[in-house]
C-alpha cells in the first residue's frame, strides 16, 4: 500500500498553521543521545509540535558551554526522523544560517541577543534571501519595541514570508523575580504593531526557574498568544546551559495539561453579550478617570500660577513624598500593586509638572 507521507516543508506548514503551537526541547543540544532521547520522550507526551535546541550558544561570559556547533545539527536530522518533529534552531550570523539550512533545520530563530544588533540582523536576513523558511525573532535584550521591529522588517525585507515573534522578557537591573522581566505591556503592544504575525511567549527566558514557568505560561495564554516555547531537558540539573529553569518533558506534559487553553471566542454571542457590558462599564470607568485627571492637570494650573506669582520652584520634594507615602499606603489597600501605584503617580506627576512648567514658562 502506498503511504501518503508529508515532507518536511508540508509537515512544518502544519506545526506553523496549529494553534497553540508548542515548541520544546534542550536548551542546547549536548550529545546525540542526549538530543534524541529528549526528542522521543517530548514525541510520547504527544503534546509537542517542534523541538528546539541551542546548537551555538551566545553566553554572557567566556569559557561557559558555548554549544556544541555544527556537529550537532546531524543528531537533529537524526531526532527529527525518529519522532517526525521538525526542528528549531537559534542563528546568529550567516555561516550559522548555512550550516542550519544544509541539515534541514524546519524552524529558525533569532536570539535576544541578536535581535539587539542591527549588522547581525541584517546578515542573517542577507543569508536568508530567496530561502523559504518560517523565522521567529526573539524581542531584544533591552525593551525596545522599534529594535524588535526593525528586527521582523529586516526579516521580512529579504523574502521570508512566514515571520513570527517570540517574547523571552526584558533584562532589567536589579533582582526582580524574573531572569527577564515580561513587562507585557511591551509585547501586547508587539502584537498591535504586527497583528498578522504569531506571537509565542517563553516562559524559560522569562522566569529562569521551574517555579515561575506555568504561571508565565498560563498568563500568556490568557492573553492570546499563539504558542509556548519552553526547554525541557531528560536530566534538567545537569544541564549544560540553564539548568535550573529546564524541565523533563513528563513535567512538561503536565505542565500543558494544567494549562487552560483560552480562545479569543468571536462566535458566542452570549459570551461576547456578557463581555460586551462588562467592556462598556471599562470604557465608562477609563472616561470618567480621563475627566478626572484633565481636571487634576487644571488645578496644577492654577498651582503653577501662584508659584509663578511668589517666585517658587516648581517641585518641592517634601510635598511629592508626602502624596507618594499616602498613595501608596491607600492604593494597597485598594488591592492596587505598588509597581502600577508608582508607574501611576509618576506620570501624573510628571504630567502636572509639564503644565506647570508652561505657566511658569508664559509670558
Ligand atoms: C535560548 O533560547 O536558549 C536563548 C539563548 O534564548 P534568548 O535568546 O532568549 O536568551
Ligand atoms: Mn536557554
Amino acid at each position: 500500500m502506498k503511504t501518503l507521507e508529508m515532507t518536511d516543508k508540508e509537515k512544518t506548514q502544519q506545526v506553523w498553521a496549529k494553534r497553540p503551537i508548542v515548541i520544546s526541547g534542550p536548551c542546547s543540544a549536548e550529545t546525540e543521545e542526549q538530543v534524541l532521547a529528549t526528542a522521543q520522550r517530548l514525541a510520547a507526551t504527544g503534546k509537542v509540535d517542534a523541538l528546539r535546541a541551542g546548537i551555538w550558544k551566545p553566553r554572557t561570559k567566556p569559557g561557559m558551554f558555548e554549544g556544541i556547533g555544527a556537529k550537532g545539527l546531524p543528531w537533529l536530522q537524526a531526532a527529527k526522523k525518529a519522532t517526525g518533529l521538525p526542528t528549531a534552531v537559534e542563528v546568529a550570523t550567516a555561516k550559522q544560517v548555512e550550516a542550519a539550512l544544509t541539515f534541514d533545520v524546519d524552524i529558525l530563530w533569532i536570539g535576544a541577543r541578536t535581535t539587539v544588533n542591527p549588522f547581525s540582523v541584517q546578515e542573517v536576513a542577507d543569508a536568508l534571501r530567496g530561502v523559504d523558511v518560517p523565522v521567529l525573532v526573539k524581542n531584544p535584550i533591552n525593551p525596545d519595541l522599534e529594535l524588535w521591529g526593525g528586527g521582523v522588517e529586516r526579516i521580512a525585507r529579504a523574502g521570508i514570508k512566514d515571520i513570527g515573534l517570540i517574547h523571552r522578557g526584558f533584562s532589567s537591573y536589579g533582582n526582580t523575580q524574573f531572569r527577564n522581566a515580561p513587562m507585557w505591556h511591551l509585547a501586547i503592544e508587539m502584537k498591535l504593531r504586527f497583528p498578522d504575525l504569531p506571537i509565542i511567549n517563553d516562559p524559560s527566558h522569562i522566569c529562569g526557574n521551574r517555579d515561575g514557568l506555568f504561571d508565565v505560561a498560563q498568563k500568556a495564554i490568557d492573553l492570546d498568544y499563539d504558542g509556548v516555547m519552553i526547554e525541557s531537558h531528560i536530566d534538567p540539573d545537569n544541564a549544560w546551559s540553564d539548568a535550573k529553569q529546564q524541565v523533563t518533558p513528563e513535567r512538561l506534559k503536565e505542565m500543558l495539561e494544567a494549562i487552560v487553553w483560552r480562545k479569543e471566542s468571536k462566535d458566542n454571542s452570549e459570551l461576547q453579550g456578557g463581555l460586551e457590558k462588562l467592556r462598556q462599564q471599562i470604557n465608562h470607568l477609563d472616561d470618567e478617570m480621563l475627566q478626572i485627571i484633565s481636571q487634576r492637570m487644571k488645578i496644577a494650573d492654577k498651582i503653577g500660577q501662584y508659584k509663578k506669582e511668589n517666585n517658587l520652584t516648581i517641585l518641592q520634594t517634601n510635598r511629592w513624598q508626602e502624596i507618594l507615602d499616602k498613595m501608596m499606603a491607600k492604593g494597597e489597600k485598594l488591592g492596587l500593586s505598588k509597581d502600577f501605584i508608582m508607574k501611576y503617580l509618576d506620570a501624573v506627576h510628571l504630567e502636572s509638572i509639564n503644565h506647570q512648567k508652561n505657566i511658569m514658562d508664559a509670558q
